[in-house]
């Protein structure tokens, strides 16, 4: 089987930027399972599998664009402190996360002062190339229950309660 809309993937990958250093592996655990065509995994990496069957590896490079987008100057702003519950560590570095509409939104915390606390809304890898070391370790199709919720169940997936 090959991957394609509506079918599920497995694959171990491990994540490294242009430093080289490893951001993510799947290799000490579990291979990730992801549906494809569902928006689970980043553009650049999907398009990459397209058409590839168990046993396939591959480098995989991700530009910003087809990865997590470019950094976003307007993400980052400025926010009274008395915004934060007092307990909440504003260090430089430190993510925090606030509840959002559409829930928990993270920022990662760029400087404070006195009065306020920078926070940077974009994601951790905006603005980074990406570079994707994978091997499909199995590919099926998914179940109409997979297709309907946009995500796999069971190993390497979703679980339900
Ligand atoms: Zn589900």
């Amino acid at each position: 089987m090959k991957a394609a809309v509506g079918m599920v993937v497995t694959m171990h990958y491990t994540l490294t930027d242009n430093q080289g250093e490893v951001l993510d592996t799947s290799r000490e655990g579990e291979p990730l399972a992801y549906l494809h065509g569902a928006q689970n995994i980043i553009a650049g990496l999907e398009r990459a599998l397209e058409g590839t069957g168990a046993g396939h590896k591959a480098k995989v490079t991700v530009a910003p664009a087809e990865g997590y987008g470019e950094k976003d100057p307007e993400a980052v702003f400025e926010a009274p402190r008395e915004h934060f519950p007092p307990d909440m560590e504003l260090t430089p570095g430190v993510r925090v996360s606030a509840d959002g509409p559409q829930g928990p939104i993270s920022f990662m915390v760029v400087s404070v002062n006195d009065k306020t606390a920078t926070l940077d809304g974009n994601h951790p890898l905006a603005g980074e190339t990406l570079h994707f070391d994978v091997e499909i370790v199995n590919v099926r199709e998914a179940t109409g229950e997979e297709k309907e919720h946009g995500h796999v169940h069971g190993a390497g997936g979703h679980h339900h309660d």
